[in-house]
């Protein structure tokens, strides 16, 4: 599918660190707190629902210069879900995140919802995955993974989750220490969204949903 992006052409030497399902209080500061040290910048992928839950922590993402990208508004897997309330569920959160940045949970999303979406939305996958997420992989093999398969312009996908925590804490800071004293930058991705252009998305994607009501 050609119309997602995995990875970052021509980026020299940055790398793009992307962190899903928060914000939460028990992992998202920490987070905030060593991507600071390293003076390193990241693209978050918020739930809508935790967006709500947690506002403070949404609002300090932004004011330390990351972006924000969505996640749906329930961690919905697309290939689950109706079309409908699929993109019904994207938009709630998008609108939320005011970001034309989403990727799907689970990167579950069928070719038919990729086409409902991509002229609003930019897709972002990627090329890196941690595994950080996964109880079965090893701080340490979680940690070796990020570093044998970054490359320029990789994508490198965490999760600021209960459930990554572990390897998490253990793999992040060793990343940023060995990407930054090569001489790499870790950048947010951009979010070319502006406030009018959310509430005509909005509006449009209200009425795409309302008139497949009528299929
Ligand atoms: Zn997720």
């Amino acid at each position: 599918m050609p119309q997602l992006q995995w990875r970052v052409e021509d980026a020299g030497n940055t790398l793009y660190l992307t962190f899903d399902d928060g914000p939460i209080p028990e992992v998202t500061p920490w987070v905030l707190d060593i991507l600071a040290k390293w003076n390193a910048k990241a693209t978050f992928f918020c739930v809508g629902e935790n967006i709500i839950k947690h506002p403070e922590i949404f609002e300090q993402l932004k004011s330390e210069g990351h972006s924000i990208g969505s996640h749906t508004h329930n961690h919905l897997s697309g290939w689950s879900s109706s079309n409908r309330d699929y993109l019904r569920n994207v938009t709630q959160a998008a609108t939320l995140a005011n970001s034309s940045l989403f990727r799907p949970p689970y990167g579950r999303i069928t070719p038919m919802q990729v086409r409902l979406l991509k002229n609003r939305y930019k897709i972002v996958m990627w090329d890196v995955l941690s595994g950080d997420f996964d109880p079965a992989i090893e701080p340490q093999d979680c940690l070796d993974n990020v570093i044998r398969n970054t490359r320029s312009g990789s994508i490198i996908v965490f999760h600021d989750s209960i459930k990554a925590r572990k390897n998490l804490e253990y793999a992040l800071p060793k990343i940023l220490e060995h990407f930054c004293t090569k001489g790499y930058v870790f950048s947010s991705l951009k979010n070319s969204i502006t406030e009018q252009e959310n509430a005509a998305v909005h509006a449009v994607t209200t009425m795409q949903i309302s008139s497949m009501a009528k299929l």
